[in-house]
């Protein structure tokens, strides 16, 4: 049992993965501008206001801290298990409290969810999953969100995983 993703579901989801929870405008407009990817929204929202972020993974390592935040991502980051080589993505945090090649141990506040990101209509965290291979590079890139895959999917995965 690796992920505790199940600390996210008390937050309500305002927008799911890939296009289906989008509304046409939203399509239109992010399609458009070639912001998301092929595939769509490449993770969850969560309704999220300036709250903390807990480190989500047992034990987990820090990387691609952007603490800028000048594109649409805005201030983000990333933690990944080495065990099972995942990366769990954080999105328009307003603060990061942790820096790259840092080691975290499961529930450590990491940082503080918020609005930062030229695709941010309001506070909220954008949280997404990749896996990587052995060098800890992203895989399946081409799968239409960037490697991205639905974080309720691998939630699921790792709930049967650990019964
Ligand atoms: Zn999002």
């Amino acid at each position: 049992m690796v992920i505790l993703l199940d600390y996210f579901s008390k937050y309500k989801i305002t927008q799911r993965f890939g296009w289906d929870s989008c509304t046409q405008s939203v399509i239109d407009e992010f399609k458009g501008k070639k912001v998301y990817p092929i595939g769509g929204h490449p993770g969850i929202d969560y309704a999220m206001n300036y709250d903390p972020i807990f480190n989500p993974i047992i034990n987990g390592i820090i990387l691609n801290v952007d603490r800028q935040g000048n594109d649409a991502d805005g201030k983000s980051f990333c933690v990944v298990d080495p065990d099972s080589l995942i990366s769990v993505w954080f999105k328009h945090c307003s603060e990061i409290f942790v820096d790259d090649n840092q080691q975290v141990s499961g529930g450590k506040m990491l940082a503080l969810s918020g609005a930062s990101g030229s695709l941010c209509l309001g506070a909220h965290l954008h949280l997404g999953i990749r896996f990587l291979n052995k060098k800890w590079q992203p895989i399946n890139l081409n799968n239409g969100t960037n490697g991205f895959v639905n974080p309720l999917d691998v939630k699921i995965f790792y709930w049967k995983d650990a019964a």
